[in-house]
Formats: C-alpha cells, structure tokens, sequence
C-alpha cells in the first residue's frame, strides 16, 4: 500500500520533525522487527486506520544558514507540490501568521494537490483561541495540534487518510515482471547506466507537471529475461533547477523504490557512502525491498591489489548488521560489469520471492536451533517447534514457540544467519515473527 507521499513543510521551529516523529510512531513496532535496521531523520512510514503512507519531514533538508532559508524553504515548498501526493503546511500558534508563512500560503494555494493545514502548539485551551487568527490564510482545512502531547494527530491522520483511496493503491500480482529502480544521488551516472543498458536516449515525456506517473519504467530484455528498469533521472534532467537539491533526489529515490522490487543503489566510487546514501538503503531494507549496491565510477579509483576488497568491507561496516547485500564495482562509461550488475539484480528478486518448503526449512532450522539453542530467560527453556514461511511479498518466518516474547535479538540475529547461510537470501531484507504455539 506504499506509494502516497505526505511532505512536511513550514518554517523552521514550527515543530515539523516533533509531528514527524509523531506520526511514524505507531508504525514503530513494526518496523523495528525488521533487524537493526534504524529510523531515519527525514522520512519514514505511518500507519493510520490500515492505511500506510510515506512521510517526508522537508526540514531536515534545509540547510542552517540565514541567508538561503527563505529562498530554499520556498522551492521545498514548491517541489513538495509537484512531487508529494499531499502536503502537510505547519504553522506555530505560539508566533502567529508570519510574514514567511503568508508567503508559503500564497504559494500553497495555488497548489492542484491537496493541502492540510495545522496550527501547532496549540497546548492548552488559550492557544486554540489564539489558533483561529489561521483562518485568516485562506487555506482550508485547518487543524488544531499539539505534536507534543499527540492531541489534534487524530483528526489529521483521519483526514490524510481520506486522500489515500483504492485506486493509488495498486498491489502487483506476483507473477509480474520483476522491477528494478535505479536509485542514487544526483551525478553518480543512473542515466548514464541506462543509456548504457538501453543503447540509446530515450525519449522523455515532455510535460511533467500534472502527470500522475513520476518515475519511468523502461521495458527490458537481456538474458533471455523480461524486466522493467525504473528510473527518475531522465525526468530530472527536464527541470534543472531542483538538481542541487538532496530533498528533491530523495522524494525521487522514494518513489521509484515504493514501485520496485529491487534497488540498484548507486554510489560514487570517489565520494564514498554518504549519510543520505546509507539513509536511501536502511529505507529500502524496512521497505523490504531487495538491494543491489553499485560503486560506480570504479574507472576513477586508482587501485593497489586489496582496493575492491577493503573498499567493500568498509561499505559492509556502514550496511551493518544488514550485510548480506552484493556489492558491485562498476564503470558506465567503460561498460565494466554494468550487464553482471542486472544478473546478480535479477538473482536478487530470484531470492525475494523464493518460497522455501516447510519440510526443507524445519529440517535445516530445527537442526540450527537444535545445535544452539535459545538462552534460558526467568528459569524458561524456550523450545522452538516449528517454521513457516509466511505468503508475503518479502520472505517473512514465523517461529512458533512457547514463550515468543523471550526470544532476544542476539539469538534472532543467530536465526536470521542460519536462514542467510543456508538458503540464497543475498540483498533480500528478511523478517522474523515469533509466535505462541
Ligand atoms: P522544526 O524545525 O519545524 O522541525 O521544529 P521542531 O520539531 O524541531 O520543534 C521546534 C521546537 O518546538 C522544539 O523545541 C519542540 O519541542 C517544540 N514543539 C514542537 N511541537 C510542539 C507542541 O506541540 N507544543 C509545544 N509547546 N512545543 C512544541
Ligand atoms: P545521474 O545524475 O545519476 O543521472 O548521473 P549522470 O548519468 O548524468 O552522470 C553524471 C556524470 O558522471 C556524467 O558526466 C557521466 O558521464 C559521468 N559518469 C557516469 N558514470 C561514470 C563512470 O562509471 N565513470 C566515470 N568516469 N564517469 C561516469
């Protein structure tokens, strides 16, 4: 149900990343069964009423220097209109209108997608009189909150929700054409590499704005296999203004990775994994997508025998604990390993929607389990019965147990590589449930 994006804009101070960790809070638990992997600053996913959307918090994109705060929180404001499903303005009671949120809000209402409008901290009854000058902006509707203590949160998510209906809701069938997004940071080469794939510019749609289809999908044959490449960067190309923008590359990565299966994570060789690149792949692991890491511009390294293998194992340092990920050196433009890269993507997807047979997966577990056993807790021998592998999209293992909640992380990291080192699970995020039997 991924795939509805709500951005966060307003000025600095307003509260935006308080709201933000606000509403991805009651997803929390959920995703934290997915091992190790840590929440991000700037975006995350919430849950309300069976309904999961992205959020984006777009201040934690805007640098801290006077100077270029009005001006860039103005084009966030702006990209957050063309490439959110739904923008979330926040404004602050305790300072009133001012003179930056009159100008976002001539800005907004403008805007053909939907905006919510909140005044926060709105703490205590006096501020909610207070709250009502908003009304003098002219934006409609507007919420009363208090992201500190979660009143108000409510109603706002029942009104988000409302924009998230069937038909943005769209759940592919299994049997589909694997998709792989191409995902990276601005100049790592993602159009050079499928231009290299595909073996020609393609032709770009020219009119973006408007258009419910954000990213590209590019059918594919190679190796006697079908396969859709899904990408952002030709549309960027079109409006140059946005590319210094991290923002801007995120929402972008966001997008493609909600509709794919596996994420080709490009990196520059030169630069190194940035933050924003290990947040692009913890986000892909909670989504449960199957990755694939590309260190491009190989061509550029100057390298010493150990180079790719030092190279490698620092990158697995920063992926830690999810390090069962290949990883890729790569040339675009000298065309080195660029087909393998797809190979080992499609290997991935492969291994995304394996099914392995009860029997099998009992008859290696219980033997794991058997020759290391859980760690007694309060006098309780935990005894782990029996395993089964759940019918989702991303491999998911129930452990049906006497007493699941005392199963601890260190003996689920220990399952989780019996399951890695016994069956091909390399790129694929795995979860496991313990459940009563
Ligand atoms: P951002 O810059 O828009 O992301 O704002 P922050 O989330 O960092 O919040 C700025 C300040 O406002 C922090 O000190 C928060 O604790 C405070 N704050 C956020 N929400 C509320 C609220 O609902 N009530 C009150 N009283 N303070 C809040
Ligand atoms: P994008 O912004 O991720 O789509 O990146 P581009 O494909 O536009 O590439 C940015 C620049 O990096 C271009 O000048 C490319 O020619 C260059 N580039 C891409 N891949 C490689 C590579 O493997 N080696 C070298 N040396 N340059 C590359």
């Amino acid at each position: 149900m991924a795939g509805f994006t709500v951005a966060i804009v307003g000025r600095p101070n307003v509260g935006k990343s308080t709201l933000f960790n606000r509403l991805i809070e009651q997803r929390k638990a959920i995703v934290d069964d997915v091992s190790g992997v840590t929440r991000d600053r700037q975006y995350g996913v919430a849950e309300w009423n069976g309904k999961t959307f992205n959020v984006i918090d777009t201040g934690g994109f805007v640098p801290h220097s006077d100077d270029v705060f009005e001006k860039e929180i103005r084009k966030q404001v702006v990209i957050a209109m063309q490439e959110a499903n739904l923008i979330l303005f926040l404004t602050d009671v305790t300072t009133g209108i001012t003179d930056l949120d009159a100008s976002m809000a001539d800005i907004l209402r403008r805007s053909d997608k939907p905006v919510i409008t909140a005044v926060n901290k709105v703490d205590n009854p006096q501020r909610a009189l207070d709250a009502n000058e908003f009304y003098g902006m002219g934006l409609d509707p507007l919420f009363f909150l208090s992201s500190i203590s979660g009143s108000g949160t409510g109603e706002l998510l029942d009104e988000v929700t409302k924009y998230i209906t069937d038909d943005l809701v769209v759940e592919r069938p299994e049997t589909e054409i694997p998709k792989i997004a191409i995902i990276g940071q601005p100049n790592v080469g993602k159009s050079s590499l499928l231009n290299a794939l595909v073996g020609e510019e393609r032709n770009i749609v020219s009119d973006i704005a408007g258009t419910t289809r954000d990213t590209i999908h590019t059918h594919y044959k190679l190796f006697q296999k079908d396969f859709m490449l899904i990408d952002t960067a030709g549309i960027r190309r079109k409006t140059k203004v946005h590319e210094d923008l991290e923002f801007y590359s995120v929402i972008r990565a966001i997008k493609a990775m909600d509709e794919a299966d596996v994420c080709m994570l490009l990196l520059d060789a030169e630069k190194g994994l940035t933050g924003q690149d290990l947040s692009i792949f913890s986000l892909a692991a909670r989504k449960g997508k199957g990755i694939v890491v590309l260190v491009n511009k190989w061509d550029l390294v100057e390298k010493e025998t150990n180079t790719a293998r030092d190279y490698e194992a620092m990158l697995k340092e920063r992926f830690a604990p999810f390090t069962d990920v290949p990883i890729l050196f790569t040339s675009v433009t000298e065309k080195q390993r660029i087909f393998k890269a797809i190979e080992i993507a499609l290997d991935v997807y492969a291994a995304r929607i394996s099914k392995i047979p009860t029997s099998k997966l009992n008859d290696v577990m219980l033997k794991a389990i058997e020759s290391y056993k859980p760690p007694v807790v309060r006098g309780n021998a935990i005894k782990i019965k029996y395993v089964t592998q759940l019918p989702t999209h991303t491999p998911t293992f129930a452990f049906f147990c006497n007493f699941p909640d005392d199963v601890k992380q260190p003996y689920k990291n220990y399952l989780e590589n019996q399951l890695r080192s016994k069956f091909n699970f390399s790129g694929v995020p795995i979860r496991l449930f313990f459940r009563k039997k």
